[in-house]
């Protein structure tokens, strides 16, 4: 296994879940996140209020326009006449203007600043899982959730829920006025109504499941994407471009059939509204002009409650969609509060014990450790497990590939915790203390090399974000690291890539080992690299690991000769039991397992270009 890279389990983690039957109370879930702005969403509830009632004296300044400017004025008062309606009517107009502005400046905020707040609560999260999560779900996943998801949200609390807010004051402010002004109209508006509403109702809980689902088909399509995007040199060196971008469309079209349900499913809902909407509509004018004709209402108490129809219907028209976005967003809810309730299984002590800095290195005392990685019960990576490191000591772990080396640094670094058997760095059981104190104490150096993109300088910086920039150079020279440094385009502040792809293997492991000697951490975990470095690359990086080394206690999953020969003492690991412990000597004179993986590991892969003499010859 390499150290960096956790290995990803393919089906992710929402595709296997049927959606919840939790609808709109989903929604409750983001309470926590609107809770920091009641005063603004006061005040766009004012605004979304102003709005709506300017819109429903439209109709009464018209009915004045046309009783009193139009119908009935003596005809040489009527201009003048008309002039004033006109003007109170513009005055309704530019209110209604700057209260629907004010209320989309305030409610769109709103929207875009939860949103804001969901991603970072979510994304802050997820990063404190532990490896075991990163296991069974997949970053493009992750990915979707954090973008598209939360762009569902932003949508429907920026938009739709000012729109439906909106849309409910003027419909029972329609309502209301229909009530005073025409109650027989609104009767039978009543029942249309009853037409529109129920197919909402009833389609509503089909739309939102339709939802969920297409939601986890594109999360999908976004963490095949993000996986392959990751290794497109792999993919282009097995020529299976082909096969990955087939693999996509597969995934893209799937969301896309979902999709394309779900807004069938919204269509029917459509059509259905507005043909009803009009029906309605032209029932309610068809009364009023009867009402006119018999001379029973003015026309413009007609033209008034043709308004007011009008805004009633639209509004619940309105209302049905806002409530098919609404759902939409239930579902994106769901799928982001499954992240935040994620727990990881390692947890902080309540009241962590404080940890006094060593002199010189940690003490690490490994006692009775059994385990297994939870996604493995049967299979034990370690076994009885009892390993005591003095401050300052250096102890090489080799063994066979699959032996538990690596299984023993995260166990070290608390990302599992072992079924059995104690841990403690520096006389203090690892669980008792924070995780910030425990890796604070720990620098790496993994196989891997990861390497951020950004400059030179930051990604050794990253080992100690406080660190001046001489701290940083003089770091980079005790790697090794700095004349392959300025010798490049922009020296230190040259942009090394994504993935340092700018950069050879030896410069990215010299990086690596530059930002752990700048960490300073009393204890060093290295996972030396497997893969043969050029003759001088190989020097460099070995002359940079024996400067980590140096003053502090360090576990090393060895592969060199160098480093095992110099090692204070040498653990032979075999099937995750300790077979064999002693210095280089004592090890090849017992004529173990250790000698003959010295003779088969060692031989190969250390050249003897410094004058050591190969393992196997050397004893
Ligand atoms: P190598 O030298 O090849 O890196 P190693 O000695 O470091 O090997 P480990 O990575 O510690 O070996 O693995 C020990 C055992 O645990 C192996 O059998 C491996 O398959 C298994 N293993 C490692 N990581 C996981 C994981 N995350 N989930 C389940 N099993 C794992």
């Amino acid at each position: 296994m390499t150290f960096t890279n956790q290995p990803v389990n393919m089906s992710s983690a929402s595709s296997s879940q049927p959606p919840k039957g939790k609808s709109v109370r989903s929604l409750q879930d983001l309470k926590p996140f609107l809770r920091p702005y009641k005063a603004r969403i006061a005040l766009a509830l004012v605004f979304l209020l102003l709005a709506a009632l300017t819109t429903l004296v439209l109709p009464i300044a018209l009915r004045a326009l046309i009783d009193q400017g139009l119908v009935s004025a003596d005809p040489n008062q009527r201009v003048m006449a008309m002039r004033e309606h006109f003007l109170a009517l513009f005055g309704v107009g530019v209110a209604m203007g700057v209260f629907s502005a004010s209320r989309y400046y305030s409610v769109t905020w709103l929207g875009e600043r939860i949103t804001a707040d969901i991603k970072s609560a979510v994304y802050g999260h997820v990063l404190k899982q532990s490896p075991e999560f990163f296991e069974t779900t997949q970053s493009g996943e992750i990915l979707s959730r954090l973008t598209a998801d939360t762009t569902l949200i932003q949508t429907v609390v920026g938009t739709s829920v000012s729109m439906g807010l909106r849309n409910v004051i003027m419909a029972v402010g329609a309502l209301t006025m229909l009530i005073i002004t025409n109650p027989y109209v609104m009767a039978q508006v009543l029942g249309g109504l009853v037409l529109v509403v129920m197919p909402a109702i009833i389609y509503g809980r089909r739309v939102r499941k339709l939802s969920r689902a297409s939601q986890d088909r594109v999360a999908d399509s976004s963490a095949i994407a993000a996986e392959v995007l990751n290794a497109v040199p792999v993919v282009q060196s097995y020529t299976a471009e082909g096969r990955e971008a087939q693999r996509f469309v597969v995934a893209t079209e799937s969301a896309f059939k979902t999709g394309e349900r779900r807004i069938r499913a919204r269509a029917v809902l459509v059509a259905f509204i507005i043909s009803a909407t009009t029906g309605a509509l032209l029932w309610g004018l068809y009364q009023g002009t009867q009402a006119v004709v018999d001379g029973k209402i003015t026309a413009g108490h007609m033209g008034q409650t043709v308004v007011y129809v009008i805004l009633l219907l639209s509004s619940v028209a309105a209302l049905s969609e806002v409530y098919g976005d609404i759902l939409r967003a239930a579902g994106a809810t769901e799928r982001l509060m499954e992240l935040l309730a994620a727990s990881s299984p390692i947890q902080e002590p309540a009241h962590p014990k404080p940890l006094p800095a060593p002199k010189s290195g940690s003490r690490v005392s490994l006692a009775g450790l059994r385990f297994n990685y939870p996604s493995r019960p049967q299979q034990t990576a370690l076994e009885n497990f009892n390993l005591l490191v003095n401050p300052g000591e250096t102890v090489a772990l080799v063994g066979p590939s699959g032996a538990g080396k690596s299984t023993v640094f995260q166990l070290l670094l608390r990302f599992y915790d072992p079924q059995a058997g104690r841990i403690e760095i520096d006389g203090e059981a690892v669980t008792q203390l924070s995780l910030n104190d425990l890796r604070q104490r720990i620098g790496i150096v993994p196989q891997d090399s990861t390497i951020f993109s950004t400059t030179a300088l930051e990604n050794i910086r990253y080992g100690c974000p406080d660190a001046t920039n001489e701290q940083v150079t003089a770091a980079a020279k005790a790697a090794h690291a700095h004349d392959f440094i300025t010798a490049l385009p922009e020296g230190y502040d040259t942009f090394l890539g994504e993935r340092g792809v700018r950069l050879s293997g030896g410069q990215r492991q010299r990086i690596s080992i530059a930002r752990a000697i700048l960490k300073n951490a009393p204890l060093l975990l290295l996972d030396e690299a497997t893969s043969a470095l050029d003759t001088e690359s190989e020097r460099a990086v070995q002359a940079a690991l024996e400067e980590a080394m140096k003053d502090r206690t360090t576990l090393v999953i060895a592969h060199r000769l160098s480093t095992v020969v110099n090692a204070d003492r040498i653990v032979v690991l075999e099937a995750g039991h300790i077979v064999d412990v002693g210095t280089h000597a004592e090890l090849m004179a017992r004529n173990g397992l250790y000698a003959k993986l010295a003779a088969m590991q060692f031989d190969q892969i250390e050249p003897d270009h410094d004058g050591t003499p190969p393992l196997a010859m050397s004893a």
